[in-house]
């Protein structure tokens, strides 16, 4: 696996979570974190990458994602290139080296990849100069590292500690690169009771998410849970599941009021997007009062900003 971090410990690539420490991870979410302004409230701008390229570069569809590293670099006075990149799966590895040389040449600083590939963001970052950092914006079902930040970030912010929580992660596991980074961030953190709720068919190996429960019957990992959050069944990361469809998986699997009650009185609703209302979630509860899924939203631009800086700020002038 490609090293993240340079000799000198700070942060080059952000790849996975996994390999991260705790105090990386929370050095992370504390930058983020002044970065955080009330809606209503201009955000904060700053030059602090003045003279920085970052690119983004997307070959599976995003908005959020790719908005928000869009904004972020901006607000920190960075200069963005938007590249949609069609390639040919077959020679996707070389084009893909192709097209990162070309930017590298144009004198980026940053690449911001998504990649239905396992892989791709970490063959890039083993390719690129020694002042390129490469930050994944999502990697095929295996992590989506700036998501878990942000989840981690938005529980941080209602619940003001990780220790002791109860946090459900439910629907389709197995393909969510979401639910990897967000166990391996809420772990990382310090909590201990985590639960994964998914029918069978949807189900990670058991040789992943070790120290999660696991449960078939969404209603018996809501029990007192103080986090819920709630996944999108990712069919273009399946052949065909043995799975109910539309309103049979909401009657087994989607979120209502009532459901919810099972969970604290206090508990928050999240969602990555983009969401299947009436689906995975109803929309009573995903504009409900324990939603905190534009929280999300909001936390995503901080984080990019956090970890742009990070990797940036200390790079060469
Ligand atoms: N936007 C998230 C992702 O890129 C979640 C989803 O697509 O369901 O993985």
């Amino acid at each position: 696996m490609t090293e993240q971090l340079r000799t000198d410990g700070s942060l080059r690539h952000l790849l996975t979570l996994e390999t991260l420490t705790r105090s990386h991870i929370e050095r992370l979410l504390e930058r983020a974190q002044t970065f955080v302004r009330p809606l209503g409230q201009r955000p904060p701008r700053s030059r602090a990458l003045e003279g920085a390229t970052v690119a983004n570069l997307f070959t599976e569809p995003s908005t959020r994602t790719r908005v928000s590293f869009e904004l972020a670099a901006k607000r920190l006075g960075a200069t963005v290139v938007q590249l949609e990149v069609q390639l040919s799966s077959r020679a996707k590895g070389e084009s893909m080296l192709d097209t990162v040389y070309t930017l590298q040449a144009l004198h980026v600083d940053a690449l911001v990849i998504r990649d239905a590939e396992v892989g791709v963001p970490g063959l890039v970052a083993a390719h690129v100069a020694p002042h390129v950092s490469v930050l994944s914006g999502g990697e095929a079902h295996v992590s989506h590292p700036t998501q878990g930040l942000l989840d981690a970030l938005t529980v941080y912010q209602r619940k003001q500690r990780f220790a002791g929580l109860a946090v459900a992660i439910v629907g389709d596991i197995r393909h969510s690169r979401v639910a990897r980074s967000a166990f391996h961030a809420f772990s990382k953190l310090g909590v201990t009771d985590l639960r994964i709720a998914a029918p069978t068919a949807l189900m990670p190996e058991r040789a992943e998410f070790a120290g999660c429960t696991r449960h078939t019957q969404l209603e018996e990992a809501l029990g007192g849970a103080d986090v819920v959050m709630m996944l999108r069944i990712q069919r273009e990361r399946m052949n065909e599941a043995d799975l109910p469809q539309g309103e049979r998986y909401f009657a087994a699997w989607g979120l209502t009021r009532e459901r919810l009650a099972l969970a604290r009185g206090d508990a928050i609703v999240m969602h990555p997007q983009p969401m299947n209302r009436g689906i995975e979630i109803a929309s009573d509860v995903a504009d409900g009062p324990q939603s905190v899924i534009r929280d999300q939203v909001r936390n995503g631009v901080a984080v990019r900003m956090a970890v742009l800086a990070e990797v940036l700020a200390a790079g060469p002038a």
